[in-house]
């Protein structure tokens, strides 16, 4: 069992004008994955270092376990940080990087030698085990990293971008790994990043993060589906949903001036954004009465196509089938699916629809 609690947790660096962690609250549950999300700065190294105990909190408490590990020594948290880079003693092999954090701990040699040997071939690694950092790629490193992390069998792993210096391929299949690795091992996992995609994929649970404070917490499809407010609607997704400056007028919602969208129900605002995802708009040539727009340009994407199309003075993203390549100038009309319809208080970013 390892349940990781943050409750009100702040932290001001000396030198900072504002708090680099900031009222935090978050309950990560035994055995989940939980990812932290958010653009540099936001201060998920400083939540995952004080969980390590290597920063400390000005207030607040974090607890593991349901147990105050504030105050504790790193080496009493029972915790096995992996960060971006890998930090790999370079003068010992493989294998004995691999087993170095079970010198500390009182455990005989056979029973070393085990767990090595289990954690190698979970990792792949087995028939690298003699060699030196020097003479491993850069996944390899990586992979020994984990493996170093894994074989102490911590009660909470954290990661700090770990998967950041890997060429794009071997990242993505990296992520698939340590995302089936962390379920055979079901430890508490707290990871870092700032690349959505990578969260999206990995996370049974994402905490949005921006200025210190946590904004959203949830799955990657609430995230996607039900964004709180416009900072995770634009940080979720890739392109990033549609913002639209939107007037509610006799009953109906109109985007951009022209563009008349179905409202949904309950909504008294006046002025709102209007959210669309590039998947929630189709391209419909045979259709006369959905909004017209132009198109600027097609970026073909082997999967998909992702068409940008000007309407008044918006520019609105639209995910289209990987044929489908208007050119420049094209006039195409614009059909919105009812459903996919976001609103948010212009004002204050909230979402009320
Ligand atoms: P992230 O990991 O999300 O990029 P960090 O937790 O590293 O963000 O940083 C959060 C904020 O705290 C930033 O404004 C950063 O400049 C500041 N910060 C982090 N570490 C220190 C430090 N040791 N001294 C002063 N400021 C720091
Ligand atoms: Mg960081």
């Amino acid at each position: 069992m390892a349940r990781v609690e943050y409750e009100n947790v702040s932290k001001r660096f000396p030198t900072q004008d504002r708090a680099a962690i900031d009222d935090f609250t978050l309950d990560v549950a035994d055995g989940e994955l939980l990812v932290l999300l958010g653009p540099s700065g936001c201060g998920k190294t400083t939540a995952l270092r004080m969980l390590a105990g290597l920063e400390h909190p000005d207030s607040g408490d974090i607890r593991i376990d349901g147990k105050s590990v504030v105050g504790l020594e790193p080496k009493d948290r029972d915790v096995a940080l992996v960060f971006q880079s890998y930090a790999l003693y370079p003068h010992m092999s493989a294998k004995d990087n691999i087993r170095y954090p079970l010198r500390v701990k009182h455990m005989n040699e056979a029973e070393r030698e085990r767990r090595v040997g289990q954690v190698a071939e979970m990792l792949s690694l087995t028939a690298l085990l003699e060699r030196r950092p020097a003479r491993l790629s850069g996944g390899e490193q990586q992979r020994v990293a984990l493996a170093r992390a894994i074989v102490r069998q911590p009660r909470v792993f954290l990661m700090d971008e770990p998967l950041s210096n890997l060429d794009a391929k071997l990242r993505t299949h990296t992520r698939t790994e340590l995302k089936a690795l962390q379920r055979q091992l079901g430890t508490t996992t707290v990871f870092v990043t700032h690349d959505q995609a990578e969260a999206m994929t990995l996370a049974d649970r994402i905490a949005v993060m921006d200025r210190g404070r946590l904004l959203q917490l949830g799955t990657p499809d609430d995230l996607y589906l039900r964004p709180v407010n416009l900072f995770v609607a634009q940080f979720i997704g890739s392109p990033p949903m549609n913002i639209l400056a939107a007037e509610v007028r006799d009953g109906a919602l109109l985007a951009e001036g022209t563009w008349r969208l179905p409202l949904p129900r309950g909504i008294a605002a006046k002025s709102v954004s209007v959210g669309i995802r590039p998947e929630g708009i189709e391209l419909d040539e045979s259709s006369t009465d959905a909004q017209v727009g132009e198109v600027l340009v097609s970026e073909p994407l082997g999967s998909e196509t992702i068409v940008d199309v000007k309407v008044g003075g918006a520019l609105v993203k639209v995910r289209a089938a990987p044929q489908v390549r208007p050119d420049p100038g094209t006039r195409v009309h614009l059909r919105v699916d009812p459903s996919a319809i976001r609103l948010f208080d212009t004002a204050s970013g909230s979402a009320i629809a």
